[in-house]
């Protein structure tokens, strides 16, 4: 017999100069575009594509030394990235640390999901027209954030 433990998913990713590489077990929980100000601003693009995963999940494979955080204070988020090269890399909230915000752009392979909706829509950049025909959210999407930090492993 089959069971999801023996056929677990196994992504990897790093960040652009390499020094910093991870793994995460198991199925990604719900991927979002958001596109709020802060992530427009943080990934230097119109939106960020991010999967919700359990902490247990992630594994930091090298270069944990390298790593940076900043802490916004309004969200209580920290971001963390790579103090070489500067990629975006995962964030977690403080009252929250079994949940992670993963970067899909740092993957390595095709996740077997894909992102289901856009959130915080009511704030996209202006230069940017949504085109994927998936749900959009002017902000959280029902459920509130809790929804957005579900993980599936
Ligand atoms: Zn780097
Ligand atoms: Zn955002």
């Amino acid at each position: 017999m089959t069971t999801d433990n023996q056929k677990k998913q196994k992504l990897t990713g790093q960040c652009l100069c390499g020094a910093i590489a991870y793994e995460i077990e198991g199925k990604l929980g719900l991927i979002v575009n958001c596109h709020c100000s802060k992530c427009r601003r943080w990934h230097g693009a119109a939106f960020r594509t991010r999967a919700a995963i359990a902490s247990k999940q992630f594994n930091w494979l090298r270069g944990e030394e390298h790593l940076s955080k900043y802490t916004d204070t309004t969200s209580h988020i920290t971001k963390t990235f790579c103090s070489i090269c500067g990629s975006n890399l995962i964030s977690y909230h403080a009252k929250q640390p079994e949940y992670i915000g993963l970067p899909l752009g740092g993957l390595e392979q095709d996740p077997d999901a894909r992102p289901t909706m856009n959130v915080f829509v009511g704030s996209k950049a202006p230069w940017y027209d949504i085109c994927d025909g998936l749900p959009q959210h002017d902000e959280w999407p029902p459920g509130g954030p809790d929804a957005v930090r579900t993980a599936k492993e």
